[in-house]
């Protein structure tokens, strides 16, 4: 028996752990599963090494992945200054060893992949996600340190962004959909992971996943002994932001007497789901290249019990966006503040911050969390010599598009990954 139980955010209905469970068994509205510890501390009793991941004791896991370091939280006083703000702390999951971070792929990714395998039950199948590259590469480079068997399913523009290390590794199986979206490879892998010996991972729908983000909020509580006032991150899916949420309410549950942290939710524009989904617009079709690909998601699961809308109404949050321009500023302006190149999506997080000072939505003397979801890849790439990997299997993308196709590409690349 697993020292947590699973309970389902629109009827309650609790549920022992089996390592893979995604949703509840109660047929009603689309509802994610959360997590309830025993545990009342924040740490875990059996230490993990210092600055591992696991050594919080709010983690659905049965062992702990060898390597796998956790966020690092920090003031970010000269950030600060430059925002006009006096309590800007930040949470960096990238590569930055003067900070001791030194996540293997150099995103916040690498703490959903290390929890996801370290919830899994002895003798698991074989996880299938799809992801549009860095949820790749942290799921690759974990079950490489695991030894765990997994199925990655990339669009082939996403291709480059697997390192190679990662891909060559035995259990690691990487599919290609030729001339695919992100939503094909999507597909597919639902699809495989349909199949006998295989299981979808879930994304947000896996509690893993959210509560390994959610080390990011709890590395900042622990260093500072404070909920923040105000919680910015850039979103896709909004997992990282709804596990943040559920971390706080936890650590109120437990004693901590701060309230509810506000969401600052932030999307790019001009291409942006969440944003128009709280905001009650459309959102139209995607018009050219944005600056942080990996927030794109169009099909954000942004209603379902226990999500992004439910967090947001709860926290007092909002979603804001930023461009091109304004998110390349950003990262511009934190490099120079604090000496190290942050990714795309944290630049688009700390645009929308430095918007939302502006607006004077954030009193600046209040705490806020800025969540560095990866930084560092400079000199991440520069270290480890990164070059693209050969995908094991491609698939074209009119194979995923057809039902009947779908079907037989499906078991083909079963077959393939199990021969
Ligand atoms: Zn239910």
């Amino acid at each position: 028996m697993r020292a947590y139980r699973l309970v389902c955010c629109a009827c309650g209905t609790e549920y022992d752990d089996d390592g893979l469970r995604l949703a509840c068994d109660t047929p009603h509205e689309p509802s994610l599963l959360r997590t309830v510890y025993q545990a009342s501390g924040l740490h875990a009793k059996d230490p993990a090494p210092a600055g591992s991941v696991f050594r919080f004791a709010w983690l659905p896991v049965v062992r702990a992945i060898p390597g796998s370091p956790g966020p690092v939280a920090c003031r970010a006083e000269e950030l600060g200054r430059a925002l006009g703000l006096s309590d800007l702390w930040i949470s960096f999951s990238g590569h930055w060893p003067e900070r001791g971070a030194l996540l293997p792929t150099g995103t916040f990714k690498d703490l959903e992949a290390g929890v996801v395998l370290g919830r899994l039950p002895d003798d698991p199948p074989v996880l299938v996600l799809a992801s549009a590259g860095n949820t790749a590469a942290a799921f690759a480079a974990a079950c490489v340190r695991e030894g765990a068997r997994c199925l990655i399913v990339v669009p082939s523009y996403a291709v480059g962004a697997v390192s190679a290390a990662a891909g060559r590794a035995d259990g690691v199986g990487l599919v290609v959909v030729e001339g695919g979206t992100y939503d094909d490879a999507i597909a597919l892998a639902e699809a495989v992971g349909a199949l006998d010996g295989f299981r979808p991972e879930g994304g947000i729908r896996n509690v893993g996943r959210r509560d390994g983000l959610a080390t990011c909020l709890l590395s900042v509580f622990e260093a500072s002994g404070r909920l923040p006032r105000h919680y910015v991150q850039a979103v896709g899916s909004g997992a990282g932001a709804v596990a943040a949420h559920e971390a706080a309410g936890r650590l109120r549950e437990h004693g901590c007497p701060d309230p509810l942290p506000r969401l600052l939710l932030c999307q790019n524009a001009p291409y942006a789901p969440l944003h128009d989904a709280w905001h009650g617009r459309r959102t139209p079709a995607p018009a050219g290249p944005v600056v942080a690909p990996e927030l794109t998601n169009g099909r954000p699961p942004f209603a379902v019990r226990g999500g992004v809308r439910e967090a947001l109404v709860e926290s007092g949050g909002t979603v804001v966006v930023a461009g091109g321009d304004e998110a390349r500023h950003a990262m511009a302006l934190f490099e120079r503040a604090e000496g190290v190149d942050i990714e795309p999506a944290a630049g688009v997080a700390l645009a929308g911050l430095a918007k939302a000072v502006r607006a004077g939505r954030i009193g600046t003397d209040d705490m806020v969390l800025l969540n560095i979801t990866g930084g560092g890849r400079r000199r991440l790439c520069a270290g480890s010599g990164t070059v693209p990997v050969r995908p094991d299997l491609s698939v074209d993308v009119v194979e995923t598009r057809d039902p009947a196709l779908l079907e037989i590409a499906a078991k083909s690349v079963a077959d393939a990954f199990l021969a």
